[in-house]
């Protein structure tokens, strides 16, 4: 997301934009992304300073880090960005700092659910479920 700054009135203004994933070069080899991350900003601006209130929606695909199931994980967050400004700068990139954010909300150990057992050494199977069908639990 750009934001011009001659284009802020005093009194403020909003930005909505749904950003493929691929633009902020968010994927990774195990979180993927299905629909545009949506991005609404509430930009103003004084004489040498430009703010934006940011909410960021998505849903992260990913695998559970025990059973190695796909789970979902919505990601919801708001974050406030400053900018300095002069007279020279016309345009400010927001794209690093939501790229930042969004990063540090990766869940390090994803779980399908937090008693997750994950899978018998044995036959591969999920323990939690019953799934073990080799009978060593
Ligand atoms: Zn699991
Ligand atoms: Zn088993």
């Amino acid at each position: 997301m750009k934001i011009y700054v001659n284009q802020i009135p005093f009194e403020g203004v909003t930005f909505e934009e749904g950003m493929p994933a691929s633009e902020l070069d968010l994927e990774t080899e195990i979180i993927k992304f299905r629909e545009p991350i949506k991005i609404k900003a509430d930009v103003s601006r004084i004489t040498n300073a430009v703010s934006a209130h940011i909410k960021i929606n998505t849903v992260l695909y990913t695998i559970c880090s025990r059973c190695l199931e796909q789970i979902k994980i919505d990601l919801n967050k708001e974050i406030d960005l400053n900018y300095p400004v002069d007279k020279s700068v016309q345009v400010i990139d927001l794209n690093p700092d939501i790229r930042e954010e969004i990063l540090l909300d990766y869940p390090i150990k994803p779980l399908c659910n937090p008693n997750c057992e994950g899978l018998c050494p044995k036959c591969g199977n999920k323990l939690s479920e019953g799934g073990c069908t080799c009978g060593s639990t």
